[in-house]
């Protein structure tokens, strides 16, 4: 998300006072109640259009307001620190019958706030998960942290608070695509 406003800006990530940005701009920004979409939206946009190697300025439906495309000097990011890969649990209730995930918005992870979500938790090593069973291990990349996913499930139809049930198969709801991901690993279970 920070590339993406640097580029607008055209200026390099360290010399934007991103709070200040924010607050200054956060009428403009978050018009409607929908701002983990608008939140997600931009991640999107970031990893498929104004992509950290060769954005796609051509087709880009911003580049009229663009100061990076715009202008005959670019600014050059600064190398990005090498991110350090950060393990997590991820806890999946399931109603097995009505095909339903369990997904709650209370995940206490700063750049996952906000989101539908399974229980996710920062995992640590030799941790027991009783009553768990184990699923698939895989790496996702979001916001630029570099994350190390076990994830688990269980078949419950009891759920904790400040969760709620949602169809594995079709959804009205707004769903991440981290998310969605989680929901493919989750159908191939028999
Ligand atoms: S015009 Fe290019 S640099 Fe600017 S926001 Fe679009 S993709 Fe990014």
């Amino acid at each position: 998300m920070k590339r993406v406003f640097s580029r607008i800006l055209n200026k390099n990530e360290n010399k934007i006072d991103f709070k200040k940005l924010i607050e200054i701009n956060k009428k403009n920004l978050f018009k409607t109640k929908r701002n983990s979409d608008f939140v997600e939206s931009l991640m999107e946009f970031g990893a498929l259009i104004c992509r950290a190697k060769k954005p796609k300025c051509s087709i880009c439906s911003i580049s009229n307001i663009c100061k990076y495309f715009k202008a005959d000097k670019k600014f050059k990011q600064t190398k990005a620190l090498k991110t350090k890969v950060k393990n997590y649990d991820v806890f999946c209730y399931i109603d097995k019958i009505k095909n339903k995930i369990a997904l709650t918005k209370q995940n206490n992870l700063g750049f996952l706030k906000n989101f539908y979500l399974p229980l996710i938790k920062e995992s640590y090593y030799n941790e027991k998960k009783k009553n768990w069973r184990f699923h698939s291990n895989f790496k996702n990349l979001i916001s630029n942290k570099k994350l190390n996913i076990n994830l688990y499930y269980k078949f419950s139809l009891k759920i904790p608070i400040h969760h709620q049930w949602f169809s594995l198969k079709r959804n009205n709801e707004f769903i991440p695509s981290f998310t969605k991901k989680i929901f493919k690993q989750i159908s191939k279970i028999k």
